[in-house]
């Protein structure tokens, strides 16, 4: 089958049985892959109302129909299930080499179900899937460590995707590990596949990807990379990469400071991409792609890709914390453990607050490394002030009586745009699929990053989160990067090859609109309601005392209005459920008919 393996592999713990099924060729043309072809399954596999930690709780990999050709930046690899941190949907994306390697497998999807009577490790080769015990020589093991031993043992050429010792103990923030430093990293699949008794899942395929036309599909994919990959609007990728957004943010007031109490950092100087470039030792790539924006940095101690935008932000300025070397250890410790360091960073910076208003004694303050070092170990084994900490933000503070401190949605803590000095971005965040999220729509960049939107108003985000929220949606079945600059007549030039015939850019945003429409009919029937596209109260109401964007609020009515505008621009009632005539439009009424929404 050409793109495709056409193979959908099946993983039974309890039984501890793999089986093989064809892929739904049918399901294929409407969702493409990657987050589409997830969704499909998903919704088909989850049973309404099932905890996120049960052994019926579905964890499901899924490749684009690129991954394993030469199309730039596909080798990415979705993952999905309930989530623990929020009970809705999850779909979290990583890159690195695991998805090609599954293909070369033969297979599309994996769909692991049940939970394994003891800890378990899955060796796949290609047709041959073995469960090996785990318990004494893979379980408990640090992400690093795991892979090089499954290395040892399979060869050079395996990909392991794992659970932290995070993830064995349940954490509802613990991520997914491939590569040593990629990570699916929102939402906890990480204690989904911890759950299963799953440790790992390694992979090694000796097939190939067929291609239709091959000599047409590589003048194209050459073409595109030469043209738009590698163009000046990508350069910033490997020139700063995300750490430059460290001063735009924080310039803009947006970056969160010491639990979200400000948004602009005076230690912002210190965890910038100037400060990362003089230590900047090479650029590593993911697998397919020549943009190669992994920085690898030496710290003196330690050497290692990363930090990021997010972790500077949310490890770093929301912890008071403005020691590079500080922030680089604590994000390797969240690595190592399999914690998502978002939610890791604002969990602590959460802590810090709640030790300075009193109500807390776990020894954390603003600022101060030591104790802000030793969090993850606890939080990934529970031990201490770490169980309580575990709990993630919104529980945490709940279990605190300051609920105001806690800044996340549905349960999922805020990416590192402070809605106040970017306000299109707490629509974003209200309405996104999985939480608090910043990839589906990232009106930043038409207010702070140089557009010329206004940062302080809420005027028109309503068509702007829902046209990117559409458009990420569509750019995940592939599974492109969101690193790199994209649009529908790049992804229609991929897509031409796969279903040989023209595209639109209509047809592309139909099926985009499809898949979110999907992923909203599964979050109504896991129970959640309108209440739930909300922000956290001190976003809308408690102005920084400070910084740039002091002052500013999103305000309570006019986040209704604009949420009021985006049901009705996405063809929801007031309630936020998809009419009749939408479903219809995008061929979900059949859906909709099973999923009692
Ligand atoms: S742009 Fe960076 S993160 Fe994205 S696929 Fe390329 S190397 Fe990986």
């Amino acid at each position: 089958m050409d793109f495709y393996s056409g193979q959908v592999l099946r993983l039974d713990l309890s039984n501890l049985r793999a089986s093989v099924e064809p892929l739904d060729l049918e399901w294929a043309r409407l969702y493409i892959g990657g987050k589409g072809l997830l969704l499909r399954y998903l919704f088909a596999e989850l049973a309404p109302g099932t905890d996120a930690l049960a052994p019926e709780n579905p964890l499901i990999l899924a490749t684009g129909p690129f991954a394993g050709t030469a199309a730039a930046t596909c080798s990415r690899l979705a993952v999905g299930c309930k989530s623990p941190a929020t009970g809705t949907l999850l779909d979290s994306y990583v890159g690195g080499s695991f998805a090609p390697e599954l293909k070369f497998a033969g297979y599309d999807l994996v769909i692991v179900t049940g939970r394994a009577p003891e800890p378990t490790l899955v060796r796949i080769e290609d047709e041959r899937v073995e469960f090996v015990p785990a318990e004494g020589r893979y379980w408990g093991l640090e992400t690093a460590a795991l892979e090089a031993l499954i290395r040892e043992e399979m060869g050079p050429a395996a990909k392991v995707l794992s659970t932290g010792p995070a993830g064995e103990n349940l954490v509802p923030y613990a991520c997914l590990s491939t590569d040593q430093y990629h990570k699916a990293g929102r939402g906890g699949a990480g204690a989904v596949m911890g759950g299963k008794n799953l440790k790992a899942i390694a992979v090694r395929g000796t097939g190939a990807v067929t291609v239709p036309d091959m000599a047409a599909f590589s003048a194209d994919v050459l073409k595109l990379q030469n043209e738009r990959v590698l163009s000046v609007d990508n350069a910033w990728t490997y020139e700063e990469g995300t750490p430059f957004l460290v001063d735009a943010v924080s310039g803009a007031g947006a970056l969160p400071t010491r639990n979200w109490s400000t948004g602009t950092f005076d230690g912002a100087g210190t965890i910038n991409s100037t400060a990362l470039l003089k230590i900047r030792t090479k650029l590593r790539a993911c697998t397919q792609c020549p943009l190669a924006c992994r920085q690898v940095h030496d710290f003196g101690d330690h050497v290692c890709e990363g930090p990021e935008f997010e972790t500077l932000g949310l490890c770093g300025s929301n912890c008071g914390v403005s020691d590079l070397a500080a922030v680089a250890a604590f994000n390797r410790e969240c690595d190592e453990l399999g914690l998502d360091t978002m939610s890791t960073g604002t969990v602590v910076a959460l802590a810090m607050d709640l030790c300075e208003q009193g109500v807390a004694d776990y020894g954390l303050a603003f600022g101060d490394t030591a104790g802000y070092l030793e969090a993850p170990r606890l939080i990934a084994s529970r031990r201490g002030y770490g169980a309580e900490l575990a709990l993630g933000a919104r529980d945490l503070a709940a279990l605190k009586g300051r609920p105001d401190l806690a800044v996340e949605v549905k349960g999922l803590e805020m990416p590192a745009y402070d809605p106040r000095g970017t306000h299109g971005m707490g629509l974003g965040y209200a309405t996104s699929d999985r939480g608090a999220c910043h990839m589906r729509a990232f009106t930043a960049a038409d207010d702070i990053l140089g557009g010329e939107g206004a940062a302080d108003s809420l005027e028109g985000k309503a068509r702007l989160v829902v046209d990117q929220q559409d458009f990420s949606a569509l750019a995940w079945t592939g599974v492109w990067c969101a690193n790199m600059a994209l649009d529908t007549d790049f992804i229609g030039a991929h897509l031409t090859h796969l279903w040989g015939r023209a595209v639109t850019s209509e047809e592309l945003m139909t099926t985009g609109a499809r898949i979110w429409n999907l992923g909203r009919l599964l979050n109504l029937r896991e129970g959640l309601q309108r209440k739930d596209d909300r922000l956290p109260e001190r976003i809308l109401s408690e102005p920084h005392p400070d910084g740039v964007a002091a002052g500013r609020v999103v305000g309570a009515d006019a986040f209704r209005e604009a949420l009021d505008e985006y049901y009705r621009l996405r063809g929801w009632d007031a309630d936020g459920v998809p009419t009749a005539e939408t479903l219809e439009r995008l061929c979900l009424t059949e859906v909709a008919g099973d999923s009692g929404a």
